[in-house]
């Protein structure tokens, strides 16, 4: 798709509009431009139209003006502008352009990814009565009855309003009768649910302030002793010093706290002049760190180098790859790095893979920069992310220098952006897994950058092979660190073979001897302890001791995991969930046994060989409410906890100083992960998880324990030889045909019907392999057949990276329309992922 052109500044000619709208639909739609809107509209302004069949109203973003409607008949016109300055600029709508083309769906969903809903509302719509039924002739049901009643009551009502006041009395046939019989109508709303946040501040007023002796004042209040005594708290609070020097404010709210004030009393000094109010625009963002700015640390002689080799790189590249062991100060690096750039007056963009997990690293960077930093991510309020995207957007006073922000805040509206910093660049929670557009931040962040001709630094300790590669091709420049920060240890590794140990009769449930000494003494020295198991619950297989049956879910083909606490079996896919029940169901005789264990049962153990430790779980279940994240965290730094287990969430940013010892439980499960960067995972998850030990003075300890110990990724963890272990998994993947050096495009399919989806894949897998030939691998089964009652099934195209990948992907479009339009199988569901991680 193409943009057309450039908003005539006065005389408006064009008359016709290129529109996105936020659907799962091709392509951009044409609306004319009503007269009294014909001087508002520019490119890059969100509109409303309807849609479709229905009257349904949406939001929709201008991407274009034009003179004609390009032969289009019927043109509905444009309801209504919704912004006076531009929200979406020119290099947001080619990002979306470019995330639609590359990742193969539809600039609608990539709209509806970028925007906070709050930008991007659809419209309600609103019943209304328009005669009242006659009880005795009108022959109508219970239900109509009572809908009719409803709506006397309420003039206009909305139908979701509606819906949840009659509950199970609401039927939508009944709904649909009333409208065609002329009892209701209709009508489509969009509101608008985004607004500043005002407060209401009071000062002194105009007849305080001057004309009137302030005895008098006193006088006349007498026989209201509530208003004099509020005027008098308020003169005290404010320390309003009688002249009409300085204005002070004081919040309403806060005033109203104080005991000895009502509200009443306020009111009536308002109305007397004697107080005055005004509305001022809040932020809804926490500030609360906003007075410690602190300088930068000055950077170590390696740290000078680095950034100074960085410096140099950038003459020359566009992306440049920073590999720093942990804790070698990678972070001090990019402050450094960030200062320079705003002080030339541009942005920023500091990504994060999961911006919950770092408070650490927020704080630190808040106190070099306080209030020039936004925070974005998923866990804000819809409020608060709107205040972001329109604080990074403008022109105004309170804009953002930088955003640290998850993935999604490469659709932030940047003005002029012109350092990108892509910290544990490896980190798989960069990619979109669904829905569409499946992208992966740190590469769109690679164009979003070039777009605004701005550089971009990835940081990591374990860079993912992708940018490995690209840095060996010389298309990223380099730079490493490779000691910790001030010359302190990286921890000693060592490995607890768990085959041995179980030969020899030294394990304890799914700790061994080894494991639980070092702890102990580690404990005993005041140290804390990280255990990390990759799986939450209790265990994650139940089999009967005596027919062998394992509880499955309902609606995928995975077992069911057992959570003690909670006592239910879970599914990790769905949430199916169902009561636990010691007795097999399927024999009725046998006892259903606990296999494997997961974080619950390892906290239930740990209590048993280790009791009076104070220990605590760190994953999805323990941090769901919201502020349990922090206190888990809060109470780790401040030494309430001794032992924190937890799932990979433990592996990312925490920086605790205090940690004498990580134990990794099961390192096996990280090893046999059915992908082929399982490997690659595995090295990065485990080096990640040990870097948390020992960060300060004192040298760290890790113990992983193993099944396969001889293993070559565990050995290379050992020797932390991420080099050699880079070197040995690029032959790999090109002698197996793996990116990095091939791309690959996976198409699922799903559908209910597994013969219907499986007639389906072969017949298309045909048309796919006349064209492609040996590119196309499947179809094939994923691992997990069946997830939430549906199948799937999936091809995988690999191209090698001279090839043309734009013409393969229309290419392949094309015959998918075709494919989908033969009666037989339209009704069959396909996923495009490109890059798929
Ligand atoms: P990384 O990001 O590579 O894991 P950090 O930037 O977190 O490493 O640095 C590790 C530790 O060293 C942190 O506690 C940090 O405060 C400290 N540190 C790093 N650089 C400096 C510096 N230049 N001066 C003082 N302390 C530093
Ligand atoms: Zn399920």
């Amino acid at each position: 798709m193409m943009y057309l052109c450039e908003p005539a500044m006065s005389n408006r000619s064009e008359q016709y509009a290129e529109l996105i709208l936020p659907l799962a639909v091709a392509g951009t739609f044409t609306y004319s431009i009503p007269e009294h809107l014909s001087n508002k509209i520019k490119v890059g302004f969100r509109v409303i139209v309807a849609f479709g069949k229905g009257k349904k109203q949406y939001t929709a973003v201008v991407a274009g003006l034009k003179k004609n409607s390009g032969g289009l008949e019927e043109v509905k016109p444009i309801i209504d502008c919704l912004d006076d300055e531009v929200l979406i600029g020119r290099h947001s709508l080619d990002f979306w352009n470019w995330m639609s083309d590359y990742y193969m769906c539809h600039i609608g969903e990539v709209m509806s990814a970028a925007l906070p809903a709050l930008l991007n509302l659809s419209s309600e719509t609103l019943i209304h009565l328009s005669k009242t039924p006659d009880i005795q002739s009108d022959k109508l049901s219970d239900e109509s009855r009572m809908i009719l009643a409803t709506l006397e009551r309420e003039k206009e009502l909305q139908l979701s309003k509606l819906s949840k006041s009659l509950a199970e009395h609401f039927s939508m046939k009944r709904l649909k009768e009333l409208v065609d019989l002329g009892y209701i109508y209709t009508r489509e709303e969009v509101h608008e649910k985004y607004s500043e946040k005002q407060l209401e501040w009071l000062s002194v007023g105009d007849q305080l302030s001057g004309k009137h002796e302030f005895e008098e004042i006193v006088l006349n209040l007498k026989r209201s002793p509530k208003q004099l005594q509020s005027l008098m708290r308020f003169i005290e609070m404010t320390g309003w010093d009688g002249e009409n020097a300085e204005v002070e404010f004081l919040k309403k709210n806060v005033f109203l706290k104080e005991s000895t004030v009502t509200a009443a009393s306020v009111k009536s000094l308002l109305v007397k002049g004697l107080l005055k109010s005004t509305n001022m625009t809040v932020s809804r963002l926490d500030h609360h760190d906003d007075d410690g700015i602190l300088p930068l640390l000055p950077l170590s002689n390696e740290q000078v180098l680095a950034k100074n080799e960085i410096v140099k790189s950038y003459e020359q590249k566009d992306v440049v790859l920073l590999q720093g062991v942990t804790s070698s100060g990678k972070t001090e690096i990019y402050a450094h790095l960030i200062e320079e750039v705003i002080r030339r007056g541009e942005q920023v963009l500091y990504l994060l893979p999961e911006i919950a997990l770092t408070s650490q690293l927020i704080r630190r960077l808040k106190k070099y920069f306080g209030l020039k930093i936004g925070l974005y991510h998923s866990r804000m309020s819809q409020k608060e992310r709107t205040e972001v995207w329109k604080r990074t957007a403008g022109s105004r006073a309170d804009s953002f220098d930088i955003v640290l922000g998850a993935r999604s805040s490469v659709f932030l509206p940047f003005k002029k952006l012109g350092l990108i910093v892509v910290d544990e660049e490896h980190d798989r929670s960069y990619k979109q897994q669904d829905p569409a557009p499946r992208y992966l931040a740190r590469d769109a962040a690679i164009v979003l950058g070039g777009m605004h001709k701005a550089k971009v630094l990835l940081g990591s300790a374990t860079p993912s092979l992708d940018s490995y590669y690209n840095f060996q091709e010389k298309k990223f420049g380099g730079v490493a660190l490779e000691k910790r920060f001030g010359g302190h240890l990286m921890p000693e590794m060592k490995v607890v073979d768990l085959i041995q140990a179980r030969r020899k009769r030294q394990m304890r449930g799914a700790f061994s001897n080894e494991l639980i000494e070092e702890m102990s003494k580690t404990l005993d020295r005041g140290e804390q302890v990280i255990l990390f198991q990759n799986r939450r619950g209790y265990a994650p297989l139940l089999l009967c001791d005596q027919c062998g049956h394992s509880p499955l879910c309902k609606n995928c083909d995975l077992t069911l995991t057992h959570h003690k606490k909670r006592n239910v079996l879970l599914c990790h896919l769905c949430s199916y969930q169902i009561p636990f029940q010691q007795t097999c169901s399927e024999c009725g005789i046998g006892h259903l046994a606990d296999m494997g264990s997961g974080t619950e049962r390892i906290e239930e153990e740990l209590m048993e060989f280790l009791p009076n430790t104070k220990c605590a779980r760190f994953d999805l279940d323990s941090t769901r409410r919201k502020h349990s994240f922090q206190r888990i965290m809060d109470d780790f730094e401040n030494g309430d906890i001794d032992v924190l287990i937890g799932t990979q969430m433990v592996t990312k940013g925490l920086d605790f100083e205090n940690v004498g010892l990580v134990g990794i439980m099961n390192a096996d499960l990280l090893l046999k992960y059915p992908d082929f960067r399982s490997h690659e995972r595995a090295f990065q998850m485990l080096t990640q998880v040990a870097g948390r030990a020992g960060r300060k003075q004192k040298r760290g300890k890790v113990l992983i324990q193993v099944y396969e110990a001889e293993h070559h990724v565990i050995q290379q963890v050992l020797l932390g030889d991420y080099k050699g272990f880079l070197a040995a998994e690029m032959e790999e993947r090109r002698a197996f045909i793996y990116p990095p050096y091939y791309r690959m495009i996976e198409v699922r399919m799903k559908h209910r019907d597994r013969h219907l989806l499986y007639q389906g894949a072969k017949s298309l897998g045909l048309v796919l392999k006349e064209v492609f030939g040996s590119a196309l691998l499947g179809p094939e089964f994923p691992h997990v057949e069946r997830v939430k009652n549906r199948y799937s099934m999936h091809f995988i195209l690999r191209f090698d990276k001279g090839v043309n990948v734009t013409a393969k992907k229309k290419k392949l479009r094309e015959i998918l329309d075709n494919f989908i339009s033969m009666d037989k199988f339209k009704n069959l569901y396909f996923q495009f992922d490109v890059d798929p991680y």
